[in-house]
């Protein structure tokens, strides 16, 4: 195995050769790409179950069917996103013609989490070469199975050159970032965003960080409980709560509350059974510290569900807690487990005060029928992107960007919007040398006039 430092060298040489430069050479990796992955299809999901017994439908829906679809829109659209596109002349560039070059950055480093381990990791990859790119991605020490797929996957598909996949945990990282790259794009805590951030400042390398927090969901008297028991007992569990984009907390109307925790009981017992430990739907815990994290949180809380965990196995059972202080553990940080707060509210200012105690969330969510309450919601908060009446849904769209605000992230991708995220935007006009009015020049005297006249008209 080369050393970092080598494969870096071997991709900067490859980037500066122009080959990645070239659409079809681009295409056909992608294509390649595609076909390896859907034959290990069987392989993939057997990874994530021996490593957080991840179940086949999960990974299905929130990994590999992502996956296929965003190498099928880059297949199918590459062509048209990487043609210069031609834009309106101004003033001072007529007579030309004027054109948005899509150009890749270079060499790309990608750091990616443990949740999503498979989607998060080779997302970004996928865009990341469409756009040109070469790039250098460190899947998550934390799924070994996944990480050690992915490797063998990027290893049989590319050539070192163009993309290798560098497993390990802290120290790689450490020693990924401390070399110098084109772009960095990295997926993970808030608190390791901080230090992804340090070290691209270092060289003034342009940053993606996806990052987490706090995200709210609001229920008000208007909303049909039953649905939204049921909508909100899928999107939390999912993963065992271990997605970023997870309601972290309920804030509901606080008449509705009993009713709502009788309603979410009654759904999360229909999805898991009385004994969720037994069914073969529930994730684990990813490892034993986040067992223990977790357990820590539950300390001081009032547990009116569930509650039951088991280290060993790495479980925690879904669960309910009643409307814990803002100052306790459970609200301080991202809980990024099966693990549901219900606070209330009885006032507009109730709701202000518990968002506004948090920075930006990465998502927020609004179950109402009240489309006042909901604009009115949409454009008060600041988040990273939401869903009136379900949870998570749009992730699952490639023509809205995804991405975080504030401490939550900055930068988004998914669909075009990833293709654009690695890609500069070369500006670029085009001067024909059949005229060359002489109003810009010296001796300006009397010339003025006509060019404010001629700023009128073009703007
Ligand atoms: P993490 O920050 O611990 O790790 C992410 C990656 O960073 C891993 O590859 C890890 O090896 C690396 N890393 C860890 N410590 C490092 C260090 N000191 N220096 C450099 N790299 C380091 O995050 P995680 O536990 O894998 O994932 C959970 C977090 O990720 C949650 O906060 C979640 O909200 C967030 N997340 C965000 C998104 C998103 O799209 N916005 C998606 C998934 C997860």
């Amino acid at each position: 195995m080369n050393t970092i430092t080598q494969i870096l060298s071997k991709q900067k040489a490859f980037f500066k050769s122009q080959k990645t430069k070239d659409v079809p050479y681009r295409l056909s990796l992608l294509k390649a790409l595609k076909q390896e992955i859907v034959s290990n299809e069987h392989a993939i999901y057997d990874a994530l179950k021996k490593d957080f017994k991840k179940p086949e439908f999960e990974t299905f829906i929130s990994e590999f069917g992502l996956v296929i679809s965003e190498l099928n829109l880059a297949i199918k659209n590459l062509k048209k996103w990487a043609k210069p596109k031609r834009v309106k002349p101004s003033m001072l560039t007529f007579p030309a013609r004027d054109y948005i070059y899509k150009e890749p950055y270079g060499t790309i480093l990608i750091i990616a989490p443990w949740n999503y381990p498979f989607l998060l990791a080779i997302e970004p990859l996928i865009m990341a070469i469409a756009a040109g790119n070469t790039v250098i991605l460190k899947p998550s020490e934390l799924t070994k199975h996944t990480s050690q797929l992915i490797t063998d996957i990027v290893q049989k598909i590319f050539p070192e050159a163009v993309a290798a996949s560098i497993e390990g945990g802290v120290e790689i990282a450490t020693e990924l970032l401390s070399q110098k790259w084109d772009y960095i794009f990295f997926t993970g805590s808030v608190s390791v965003g901080k230090i992804v951030a340090r070290a691209a400042a270092r060289h003034l390398t342009p940053v993606t960080l996806e990052l987490g927090g706090k995200s709210p969901c609001i229920i008000d008297d208007t909303a049909d409980l039953k649905l939204v028991a049921r909508r909100i007992s899928w999107g939390k569990f999912l993963n065992a709560g271990q997605t970023c984009i997870s309601a972290d907390y309920i804030i509901i109307k606080s008449n509705l509350k009993d009713a709502f925790i009788d309603a979410l009981k009654i759904e999360i017992i229909k999805r898991y059974g009385a004994n969720p430990k037994e069914s073969r739907d529930l994730p684990r815990i990813i490892n034993k510290r986040n067992v223990q994290r977790i357990a820590e949180m539950l300390e001081d809380s009032h547990v009116i569900f569930g509650g039951n965990i088991d280290v060993e196995d790495c479980y925690i059972a879904p669960t309910l807690i009643d409307s814990p202080n803002l100052d306790s553990k459970l609200m301080s940080d991202e809980i990024f487990g099966p693990v549901l707060p219900i606070l209330t509210y009885d006032t507009e200012q109730d709701i202000e005060s518990i968002i506004w105690n948090y920075d930006k969330p990465l998502a927020l969510y609004v179950f109402s029928n009240n489309d006042t309450f909901i604009e009115q919601t949409i454009k008060k908060y600041s988040f990273g992107g939401g869903v009136i009446n379900d949870l998570l849904i749009h992730f699952g769209n490639h023509r809205l960007p995804f991405g975080g605000i504030g401490a939550s992230g900055m930068g988004a991708y998914h669909g075009k919007t990833g293709f654009d995220t690695f890609s500069h935007n070369k500006a670029i006009s085009k001067r024909g040398n059949w005229s060359d009015p002489s109003i810009r020049y010296a001796p300006y005297k009397g010339k003025l006039g006509l060019l404010k006249k001629m700023f009128k008209y073009f703007s």
